[in-house]
């Protein structure tokens, strides 16, 4: 099937061709269907297989129709997400999608002033993508305004309907008309979340592709075994031996993603960090670098694992191993998107290990091991410019000293 057999319109389907979509994956295949139905849908799909156009594209489609019969009036669509930077990333998809079209769409999120987002909601929105905090901020200053909804939709669902956003979610429910459709999509999903979902519909349209391996089958993922102290040798040598390739690194803190980067700037490789600690302007730039290239190793927390499409990106390095399983198939997934292959290197040391047999078992699978030899493992150590480093540092700092002392002498 392609999109041009699809009962959607002609500058939708433009804008697809125009985006080089030839046919639609998978997800897209199944849940387009049902959307257009009115159906609500639980959708479970892979990392990088189009789950954002397997939505945007009904949606765009239906509320064009409406409004083009004139039936359609306030927010008519809301995506909720859990970051500001997929709240971006999905905002962009509505408006390329959308182009042309009659649907305007709107993002909301926090870290940064409200008015010109309020701004943008006076224009008229048809579309709301927004983080659940800023949302109700401006909901409880009337700006935003959910009477005339008709869809919910929650990306990254398993995770928001999770412990730390299930309270939002049940109350956006008093917000937004009884009578809604409502569309969940994630690439993980387990039981206990899966029959919450169940609770918040009647009778949902269940598609899950893939449901026995949910690493991306683009993805080649292992594990090497590498202690705390030596993790930062191998970093190094991955991003010597690929000069020109992609690097996004994950860590358990944004102390440790700063730490990282000092240690990389040590030996000479330049890097940007991305973590909740940053201004949110900061956290927007740094990902831009890392999308057009002009930075090619990235060091981030958990705050980018999920949904983030960035293009390129050869190498996942868990240089921390994630402390919950599921954020493995996220991590490893912001590689291997699409139709591009991508690789991902877990560093586990011995006090991870713990952590690597929950990944195992929530996949189900054993992780492959990378074979590190003795001699290769000292050799990563030993290369390093590290070491070179503290010479050149040292004999700097002296010629430094010298000069100074010079200038000293000649000023008296
Ligand atoms: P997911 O949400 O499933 O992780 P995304 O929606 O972020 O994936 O899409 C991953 C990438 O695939 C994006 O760069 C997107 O533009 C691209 N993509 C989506 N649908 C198609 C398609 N039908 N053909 C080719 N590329 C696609
Ligand atoms: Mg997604």
């Amino acid at each position: 099937m392609k999109f041009e057999d699809y009962r959607i319109s002609e500058d939708i389907k433009k804008n697809i061709k125009d985006l080089g979509f030839k046919k639609p994956t998978d997800i897209q295949y199944k849940a387009i269907p049902p959307i257009l139905r009115g159906e609500d849908v639980l959708a479970i799909a892979q990392t990088g297989t189009g789950k954002t156009a397997a939505f945007a594209i009904p949606i765009i489609h239906l509320i064009d129709q409406q409004k083009s019969s004139g039936s359609a009036k306030g927010i008519q669509a809301l995506i909720l997400v859990p970051t500001r930077e997929l709240a971006i990333q999905i905002t962009d998809a509505f408006e390329t999608i959308g182009n042309n079209t009659k649907v305007n769409t709107t993002v909301v999120y926090g870290g940064v002033e409200q008015d010109r987002q309020i701004n943008k909601l006076k224009d008229g929105a048809d579309v709301l993508v927004a983080t659940p905090g800023r949302m109700f901020d401006l909901i409880n200053q009337k700006y935003i305004d959910l009477r005339y909804l008709k869809v919910l939709i929650l990306d990254e669902a398993d995770h928001m309907l999770d412990l730390g956003f299930i309270k939002d979610i049940r109350d956006i429910q008093r917000h937004i008309p009884r009578q809604h459709q409502t569309l969940f999509f994630s690439a993980t999903i387990n039981k206990s979340i899966k029959k919450l979902a169940y609770s918040l519909v009647r009778n949902p349209i269940r598609i899950q592709i893939s449901p026995k391996n949910p690493v991306a089958k683009n993805i080649e993922h292992s594990v090497a075994f590498i202690e705390m102290d030596d993790k930062r040798f191998f970093l190094e040598r991955v991003i010597n031996n690929y000069p020109d390739s992609k690097v996004l690194a994950f860590v358990r803190t944004k102390i440790r993603a700063e730490r990282v980067m000092k240690a990389l700037e040590r030996v000479g490789i330049k890097s940007d960090t991305i973590h909740g600690e940053k201004e949110q302007s900061d956290r927007i730039e740094v990902l831009n670098k890392f999308k057009s290239g002009k930075t090619n190793v990235l060091i981030a927390t958990d705050v980018s694992s999920r949904g983030i499409d960035i293009p390129g990106v050869d190498y996942v390095i868990n240089y921390d191993m994630p402390e919950q399983a599921e954020n493995y198939v996220h991590r490893v997934g912001r590689t291997g998107r699409g139709s591009k292959k991508g690789q991902a290197v877990s560093f586990c040391s011995k006090d991870e290990r713990i952590l690597l047999e929950d990944i195992e078992n929530y996949l189900d699978k054993p992780i492959g091991i990378l074979d590190i030899s003795k001699s290769d493992y000292l050799e990563t150590l030993e290369i390093s410019n590290e070491s070179h480093t503290d010479w050149k540092t040292l004999i700097r700092d002296n010629e430094e000293m010298i000069s100074k002392k010079k200038k000293k002498k000649k000023k008296k």
